[in-house]
């Protein structure tokens, strides 16, 4: 084939040359011929797609081509994971939650709603307060002073024995203990687990709230290494201030949710306040919500004497 001869022979044009120069044209033109109509075809399939692949740029989104039905049926939002209740003979350790100051506990976790009570053991108020909740069927949490546990070991036994979780409150209400030494706040919250244990032998103490809210880094990660969660607290209703008992109850009613801790006292002065609130405000969130104790907690786990991450919840 001349073609392939040699470049020499470049410009003579001999029959052969122009056979070949002729095909190479056709060819070329055939090619060019089908991929416009390949292109075209391809345009007119995946135009919806295109569109699709750059929505915010089409100007006509409703000339869009439609979904595929595939498509279409898939769930905009995520489903929701199932909400394990914290009551009943099995429950499991709350979900875990560290909203409140230094990642102490503020809410439940779940849609339950839970009751404190701070600062008893109270001669008087504590046994009122065990009646109402044992009236309506409810079970709380008791936040307890040492000093009062150890003049009123058998209110704290009752507690206990009525099925309220019990709490640490400090030894004697201390205000300050967050911005103590780690081994002094270590001492204070020990002594008053062991006299809150020794009053009411067999129960466990899985929480701490701070005297006044006053929490610290110290304080929440001392009750932690001891096994504790530190727990604060999503309403207030200032009962403390002795508003009167329509306010306490107004606020408590008012303000709960689902989820919420709220804060009472049945120690730390006249609770004749609180103590009335109660009978609004047992019978109102009893029938808007399900009201549980926080669950008593289990030991912390350890390793050759090393403590390990608590359970779930524990935090
Ligand atoms: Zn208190």
């Amino acid at each position: 084939m001349s073609v392939t001869k040699g470049t020499g022979e470049t410009g003579d044009a001999t029959p052969s040359n122009a056979r070949t120069v002729a095909i190479v044209a056709l060819v070329i033109a055939a090619v060019v011929t089908s991929a416009y109509f390949v292109g075209r075809m391809a345009g007119t399939d995946t135009g919806g797609r295109v569109t699709m692949a750059f929505p915010t740029d089409s100007p006509t989104p409703s000339k869009r081509a439609p979904r595929p039905a595939a498509q279409r049926q898939r769930p905009v939002v995520a489903r929701l994971p199932a909400v394990q209740p914290i009551t009943g003979p099995n429950r499991p350790p709350l979900p875990a939650e560290r909203g409140g100051p230094y990642g102490s506990r503020k809410t439940t976790g779940t849609p339950e709603v839970a009751l404190t009570f701070d600062d008893g053991p109270h001669p008087t108020h504590t046994p009122q307060t065990l009646a109402l909740l044992r009236k309506y069927g409810i079970k709380a949490t008791f936040c307890l002073v040492g000093v009062n546990v150890m003049a009123y070991p058998r209110l704290v036994r009752t507690i206990a024995a009525d099925g309220h979780t019990l709490c640490n409150h400090s030894w004697r209400h201390d205000t300050k203990l967050g911005l103590r030494s780690r081994p002094d706040i270590r001492t204070d919250l020990l002594r008053t687990n062991k006299a809150i244990m020794a009053a009411a032998p067999g129960t466990r103490v899985s929480y701490y709230r701070q005297p006044g809210g006053a929490w610290t880094a110290a304080i929440v990660g001392v009750a932690r290494e001891l096994g504790m969660t530190s727990l604060h607290w999503t309403v207030d209703p200032q009962d403390w201030r002795k508003p009167g008992a329509g306010s306490i109850a107004g606020t408590v009613n008012a303000s709960t949710t689902r989820g919420a801790i709220v804060l009472l006292h049945d120690a730390g002065g006249d609770r004749r306040g609180t103590v009335a609130a109660l009978r609004s405000i047992l019978p109102n969130l009893s029938h808007r919500f399900r009201l549980c104790a926080l669950p008593p907690g289990v030991d912390p786990p350890r390793l050759h004497g090393r403590e390990l991450p608590l359970k779930p919840g524990q935090v």
